[in-house]
């Protein structure tokens, strides 16, 4: 973790991450670069995939359903580095 990494905007539980299942590619980006571990891919189970847009099933179909999931949102600091990091801008913060 480098000191740009480090200066974090808010403690955790402030702010979590949100992720558009619209947009989601599976690209990885944000396993990759969050500090604090808080993604993981997964599969989007078809309770998820029936509320998708037309084109969200067929990038979903495409990507053999495999997304990032927030699984550890609750340590989410709010750096940004996942927003700004995902190809597909699919990830925005929310106030939790
Ligand atoms: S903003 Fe994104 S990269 Fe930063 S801690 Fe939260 S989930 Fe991780």
């Amino acid at each position: 973790m480098d000191s740009e990494q480090k200066d974090c905007k808010q403690p955790p539980g402030v702010f979590h991450p949100v992720i558009d299942r619209n947009r989601c590619e599976g690209a990885k980006e944000c396993v990759a670069v969050c500090p604090y571990d808080v993604f993981t891919m997964g599969t989007v189970e078809a309770e998820l995939r029936r509320g998708l847009s037309l084109r969200g099933k067929l990038k979903g179909f495409a990507h053999r359903w495999q997304q990032a999931f927030a699984s550890n949102a609750d340590a989410c600091h709010a750096c940004g580095l996942c927003v700004v990091a995902c190809p597909e801008k699919a990830i925005t913060l929310s106030r939790s």
